[in-house]
């Protein structure tokens, strides 16, 4: 039997999308050639790539005047290529520091000219969101991160600003209601909620671009992939075409709408279980929790065995915390069924029956 998978990332994807991909992989749309070993620039791969584009703008709603990039590199590049498409030269940016990645992301862009770090919540190990922060005026952008996966935080208000805004989305994307046009750049490593590592999803208004004065590498030119159809260079064929099947699988699911009701029904069953279960305590703040990472402890440390060997018998996988914050972290991305979490639950409820 399949196990829970409550991986952080690479994480769970939908059963249906890994056997079409395996049987791609050996025999692509009955070709007798497999996906991977057939032209990028053939038909039949640019037609996956074309369908995965538009299945971005279709479930996102994304008007006009907004590219869909599958780019490679990871978000961990993203975070050099913000600055550097729209980073003016002696231009200044704003960052919200919410935890591990976004740290990462402030170091990149000081390598390009004077970032400030508006607000921060590493005062308590990131388990909140900065609320009520000034943004400076005369500003490039602001960057955010929406979900923050290590500490299991989530952005509910975005900030509002006269500046460009720019957004990490890399493991919340696709799993709730936004509105896209408060959004000038959004970027997400596919590995958490769209498909395999290997591809990044950007989306940018095209408008925003070229206003920088710098000169700016290909490869890290929005601009470059742009005019080549996210083909300037051979692209992750595999991860893109994953990725076009997750994305089929949520349009077939009733897309953002539906997928929102049945992350929010799986995350308030878990937090339900921490906050009635007095063995354990959520570790972010109630207001901040995100639907995607649930972070929770032990109350008591000595309960560790008992309750790690109650999971694991249960055939779950992937709930050990990070270790910048311990404990455990339950990934429920949108491939996760509610099924999963009921056992996880279940495996608490016994804990308490165990030790009383
Ligand atoms: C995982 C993660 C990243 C890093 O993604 P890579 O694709 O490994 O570069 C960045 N930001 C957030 C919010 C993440 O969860």
């Amino acid at each position: 039997m399949k196990k829970h998978n409550f991986s952080a990332g690479p994480s769970i994807l939908p059963q249906e999308v890994l056997k079409k991909t395996a049987e791609a992989v050996i025999n692509f749309n009955h070709l007798n050639l497999s996906l991977i070993e057939i032209s990028h620039r053939s038909k039949e791969f640019i037609d996956v790539m074309e369908n995965a584009r538009s299945l971005v703008k279709e479930l996102l709603n994304l008007p006009e005047g907004y590219s869909v990039l599958f780019l490679q590199g990871g978000a961990s590049l993203e975070f050099l290529m913000t600055p550097y498409n729209l980073l003016k030269i002696n231009g200044k940016a704003a960052y919200i520091d919410t935890g591990a990645w976004s740290t990462k992301a402030i170091k990149e862009a000081k390598l390009l000219g004077e970032i400030n770090v508006v607000a921060s919540s590493k005062d308590k190990t990131y388990n909140y969101i900065p609320k009520n922060y000034t943004i400076p005026t005369a500003i490039d952008y602001v960057h955010c991160t929406s979900n923050n996966t290590i500490y299991g935080t989530q952005i509910k208000e975005f900030p509002k600003t006269d500046a460009l805004l720019v957004c990490d989305m890399s493991s919340d994307i696709f799993s709730r209601k936004l509105d896209f046009t408060q959004f000038d750049l959004v970027y997400a490593g596919a590995q958490k909620n769209m498909g395999p590592a290997g591809t990044t999803l950007v989306i940018v208004k095209d408008e925003i671009l070229g206003k920088t004065g710098r000169n700016i590498p290909s490869m890290l030119d929005f601009q470059v992939h742009i005019s080549k159809d996210s083909m300037f260079n051979t692209p992750p064929v595999f991860a893109v075409y994953t990725s076009m099947l997750t994305l089929e699988w949520l349009k077939n699911l009733g897309g953002i709408a539906a997928i929102e009701k049945r992350n929010e029904k799986k995350a308030t069953l878990l937090y339900d279980e921490i906050d009635r279960n007095s063995h354990f305590k959520g570790f972010a703040a109630k207001e901040d929790r995100s639907l995607m990472n649930v972070t929770f402890n032990l109350t008591n440390e000595a309960d560790k065995e008992t309750f790690d060997k109650l999971w694991n018998d249960a055939g779950i996988s992937g709930l050990k915390g990070h270790r910048s914050v311990g404990g455990y972290r339950a990934s429920i991305y949108n491939a996760m069924p509610i099924e999963s979490v009921q056992v996880l639950v279940s495996t608490m409820q016994q804990l308490e029956k165990q030790i009383g």
